[in-house]
């Protein structure tokens, strides 16, 4: 029986992010969608409590870790806000949880999803084994050794397909915004989004997500910074792209995060960056409060 959840929830797929905008640091529609993501992490969260499920580890996965407001979330679940570097990348310590699931998730990096990206929008293509990769799979890659089984996703559709198609046995629920924002009943699609997560739990046949190795991976850059990113790894190069060969899927998630968000004289003073961005967060979620106190997205649904 499923009792101890891991949730992850991002902000492009959630209910109230209809545009880039949406999705940036510190924007009005920024303040939108972290209203949308922390009203459809609460609804998933008394879902599966009303299941039956006994603990929540509630993940917020969008930029700097912060953008899910505590106090819209039902407080049985406990909230880590925040990016962790160790043990698992972005996570941290996953503790005890048995299943993952993933809401609010986007597409691959060059794939036609909404706000489609992988990792970071320089990324214009992921190519791994001739496949594009989403960040679906290495999000349950990385907590594949702890036995936790990725049973849930949510995200729009083509992200939806594209997690059926790496993550056998997985459960989705999509969210369509090619209609108009205003057009979109957002409590009824997050009722139905509830719903098909807690009823992913009986009768989950998801196993851990282990692929197996080795991963030939080319990485198309946008901007044409592929060469000196390249150099500055130590790894090689052809035709505009990085081209590289990960032994498993932790060091291919690794070499990817290095790609995206490092720099060889940072990682030795990642504690110090990382302290730096959970402040920036902090900040950040100070100035959302202030504005919803304002008035800015009373009246959303
Ligand atoms: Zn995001």
């Amino acid at each position: 029986l499923i009792k101890r959840v891991l949730l992850l929830a991002d902000i492009e797929g959630s209910s109230h992010c209809w545009s880039r905008d949406g999705a940036r640091f510190m924007t009005e529609e920024w303040i939108d969608a972290c209203i949308g993501m922390s009203r459809d992490a609460d609804a998933v969260c008394r879902a599966l409590f009303d299941a039956g499920v006994e603990k929540i580890l509630l993940k917020d996965f969008h930029r700097t870790g912060y953008n899910l407001l505590a106090e819209r979330i039902d407080a049985r679940a406990k909230l880590v806000p925040g990016f962790r570097s160790k043990p698992v990348p972005g996570i941290g310590d996953p503790e005890d949880t048995q299943v993952l699931i993933m809401i609010g998730m986007h597409a691959a990096s060059g794939t036609p999803g909404f706000l489609a990206h992988t990792f970071t929008s320089r990324i214009r293509r992921l190519s791994v084994n001739g496949a594009d990769l989403p960040e679906a799979a290495f999000f349950a890659g990385a907590v594949a050794r702890y036995g936790i089984r990725p049973v849930f996703f949510s995200g729009c559709p083509v992200a939806c397909r594209q997690a059926e198609a790496v993550i056998g046995g997985i459960r989705t629920h999509s969210i369509d915004k090619s209609v108009p924002r205003r057009r979109f009943d957002a409590s009824a699609w997050r009722r139905r989004l509830a719903a098909a997560a807690a009823s992913s739990l009986a009768g989950a046949t998801a196993l851990p997500y282990a692929p197996r190795g080795p991963f030939h991976t080319q990485v198309t850059m946008r901007g044409g910074s592929a060469r000196t990113l390249a150099g500055r790894w130590g790894l090689g190069h052809a035709s505009g792209r990085i081209v590289f060969e990960a032994p498993d899927l932790d060091a291919l998630y690794m070499t990817l995060i290095r790609l995206c968000y490092l720099h060889p004289l940072a990682e030795r003073v990642l504690p110090a960056a990382l302290f730096g961005f959970h402040l920036k967060g902090r900040l950040g979620m100070r100035w959302l409060r202030h504005r919803m106190r304002s008035g800015r997205g009373a009246a959303l649904p």
